[in-house]
């Protein structure tokens, strides 16, 4: 039996590995005159040292009481559940938990513990459970994953996601993420299976979904940005990733936000900017929930969207008319190769025949097949395109219905 972690005298004390023989001795001493007791049952604990454990705590003739058993076996079960994360998994979470026992401390409203300690009986464990007034949110690390992993841990993330919904936690994640699939000149981000599940969504978040709610009344919204979108017409619902990155010496949180959009794999959504980063302790301030943002700097970044989005409207125009002058152009071009059109007098074809016609008489597909079938064909002869040509100048022909009173009277 295990107890690493006890509570004596409101401090948490942990006791350290490894230790020198003093040490133990005087841990013994402070044992002895009832100074620790079991969190679960009180009763008095013992100090023992082993080669394997180290310095650790026990019940009295190893007895263990039911409650530190079952938090033993929860520890076991969460252990397992970890058993793919990679070594700073637990770092940060220590930290985290750290960070947020100080809030505790001067903040009576805020409840700290690690999640198999505060619900050992449940399915799946948050890293850490935080109680805030009447909001109980559970908050999880995960490390070691990148854009293509398997779809088998993907499950597991959202299935974990969805316990902690059912058990009336607010789920918050954080990724340790090695790339991200971003495409800036699509201004598209290619979500991994289960960022879509386990994305938050704040107040910040809301903040945005009023910003694109305003400026999707403008149709051409994502053409501005070359996204290719697939969900014009539904629900405005921007949310947000936690991405963690350690440097040198500090953790930091990288802001995502993004507008929700393919709903099926691959998972893509319009990317509203390209992150921000915060410290540790910004993420974790509480404020009606955790904050999770820098409100400052939504700001700036929203008032930066809506300069670019002038700015895409102007460039979205100016390729407008740039089009429309080359198609004015064009037609021009096309005008004057029709009105000059003279076919080689001993060459004249009945294609030429129809080109003439089309552009002085508008001529259909239609009609050119009635000239063909009923005229050309018989009494004129397929070979008489000229002739035809010649009695419209001759006339001054202007409708098919004039050109065919031409050619039914020339018959008789
Ligand atoms: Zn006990």
């Amino acid at each position: 039996m295990r107890e690493a972690i006890h509570v004596i005298d409101e401090e948490i004390v942990q006791l350290p590995y490894s230790t020198s023989r003093d040490a133990v001795e005087n841990y013994k001493k402070l044992a002895n005159k009832s100074l620790y007791k079991c969190p679960y049952c009180e009763a008095k604990l013992i100090v023992k040292f082993g080669d394997i454990k180290g310095l650790y705590f026990s019940h009295q003739h190893s007895e263990a009481c039911e409650e530190s058993r079952k938090i033993d076996r929860a520890e076991k079960r969460y252990e397992k559940q970890n058993e793919r994360e990679t070594k700073i998994h637990k770092v940060l979470v220590d930290i985290i938990y750290d960070e947020l026992s100080i809030k505790a401390k001067i903040n009576p409203n805020v409840i700290v513990n690690y999640g198999y300690k505060a619900n050992p009986s449940y399915k799946y464990y948050p890293d850490i459970s935080v109680k805030v007034n009447d909001r109980a949110y559970s908050i999880s690390v995960i490390t070691n994953v990148s854009p293509s992993q398997d779809s088998k841990l993907a499950q597991d993330i959202i299935n974990r996601h969805e316990y902690f919904v059912e058990q009336g936690l607010e789920p918050i994640w954080f990724i340790e993420m090695k790339e991200q699939s971003i495409e800036l000149e699509k201004n598209s981000m290619v979500l991994w299976d289960a960022e879509l599940a386990i994305s938050a969504k704040t107040k910040e978040d809301e903040r945005w979904d009023r910003l694109i709610e305003e400026n999707m009344k403008d149709s051409m919204f994502f053409k501005y940005f070359n996204y290719p979108s697939t969900t014009l017409n539904k629900e405005i619902d921007v949310r947000s990733l936690y991405y963690i990155f350690s440097t040198e010496d500090k953790l930091i949180v990288k802001v995502q936000r993004f507008l929700k959009d393919r709903i099926v794999r691959p998972y893509r959504a319009f990317l509203l900017n390209r992150g921000y980063e915060i410290s540790f302790s910004e993420a974790l301030v509480i404020d009606d929930g955790f904050k999770l943002s820098n409100p400052d700097i939504d700001l700036q970044l929203r008032n930066h969207f809506n300069e670019i989005l002038i700015q895409k409207k102007k460039e979205h125009e100016e390729q407008l008319r740039q089009e429309n002058e080359r198609k004015q152009i064009h037609l021009k071009e096309l005008e004057e190769r029709r009105t000059s059109f003279t076919p080689s007098e001993e060459n004249f074809t009945y294609s030429d025949l129809k080109v003439l016609l089309k552009h002085r008489i508008g001529l259909t597909q239609k009609e050119q097949m009635e000239l063909w079938s009923k005229y050309m064909l018989s009494s004129v002869g397929p070979k008489n395109s000229k002739l035809v040509w010649e009695l419209v100048l001759e006339h001054d022909c202007h409708s098919f219905n004039e050109l065919k009173a031409i050619l039914d009277k020339r018959k008789i």
